[in-house]
């Protein structure tokens, strides 16, 4: 290895050439190839952390580019999955450690079947029902995480350790998606990302150099100019059921069913226990979004993303237009949870 690489950065107080070996001995799991984690991944793999294992289930389109710094107008056009070409990209930024790409749905079976036990996960998914996984599991095994999400020019992050409060200590149910927006209605620039992750990933570092993590939520509006650290319970809750009930909901409740429909170009998604969708104000939120809006008693349809979807109240939903399940679930996530 080229002994000027890392010389930046063990010139900085606090990291040395024992900090450099210590990143270079850690394992980071980053849990989704989106904006959040190919900004994760690039910094952490350009600071000599030893082995990444990246996760997503989806594939790179045009609409990613904006700011997801690792792919190319080439991925797009070839629809690589985004695991594949990260890693690729990433194995030609830097060379000297191991990066492992997983093409597949971040569940709690994908998470008890890990080839290696990370130290660390970060949080670069866009959907609730996968963060509070990511939070139940991480109790389980006793590792830190560290939570972030972004919409339009808004970010926000926090780690959570053993010490301290964990995402249900704070909000014991995940919100509907609907109440906070999500980057296909509401947008995202890319500056927001940038912050958010510059938080997260340092912070990341910090807790693999076995430095003491900030507490409370990072909050950031990157076009108001505003940045600051909330601080919020510093501690577990007696009232959470992961932390003082030792119960982890997430772990046990059966992920959304996917079935490809035999004979169609169709897959059906069917959570079980999903609350209802009001298919009235989801429609009200989509409108200007999708391409042809019908909203009838019984069902909502629209296309969007190249998919025609058909959702039911109770949260079914058939997906026409794609037969790769892990790619129906990705569409829905990102539409409906
Ligand atoms: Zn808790």
């Amino acid at each position: 290895m080229n002994p000027d690489r890392y010389s930046r950065q063990t010139r900085v107080a606090g990291i040395g050439e024992p900090g450099q070996i210590r990143l270079s001995n850690s394992t980071v799991l980053i849990v989704g190839c989106g904006a959040l984690g190919t900004h994760l991944a690039d910094t952490l793999a350009r600071a000599g952390v030893g082995s990444l294992h990246l996760v997503d289930r989806d594939i790179v389109e045009w609409s990613n580019l904006q700011r997801q710094v690792l792919f190319t107008e080439q991925d797009a056009e070839q629809e690589l999955p985004k695991a594949i070409a990260a890693r690729d990209r990433l194995r030609a930024i830097n060379s000297t450690i191991q990066i492992t790409g997983h093409v597949a749905d971040c569940s709690a079976e994908f998470l008890a079947n890990l080839p290696e036990r990370p130290d660390l996960v970060l949080d670069g998914t866009d959907n609730f029902p996968t963060r509070y996984l990511i939070n139940d599991w991480c109790r389980q095994q006793g590792l830190p995480w560290i939570y972030a999400g972004a919409v339009g020019t808004e970010g926000a992050s926090m780690v959570v350790t053993k010490e301290s409060a964990c995402i249900r200590c704070l909000w014991p149910t995940p919100p509907a998606q609907s109440d906070v927006g999500n980057c296909e209605t509401t947008g995202i620039v890319a500056p927001a990302i940038a912050a958010v992750t510059a938080f997260q990933s340092a912070e990341a570092i910090k807790l693999l150099l076995g430095q003491t993590p900030t507490k409370g939520v990072f909050t950031c509006d990157v076009f108001r100019g505003t940045y600051s650290v909330l601080s919020v319970a510093d501690r577990p809750s007696d009232d959470c059921v992961v932390c003082s009930g030792g119960s982890y909901p997430a772990l046990t409740n059966e992920p959304a069913q996917a079935v490809t429909l035999c004979g169609r170009d169709a897959v059906q998604i069917d959570p079980p226990d999903r609350p209802p969708i009001d298919l009235a104000s989801l429609a009200e939120q989509l409108k200007g979004t999708v391409e042809g809006l019908a909203l009838t008693a019984h069902l909502l349809r629209f296309e969007v993303d190249g998919c025609r979807f058909t959702v039911f109240p109770g949260g079914r939903a058939l997906l026409f237009g794609v037969h790769d399940p892990l790619r129906a679930r990705a569409l829905y996530d990102r539409w409906l949870a």
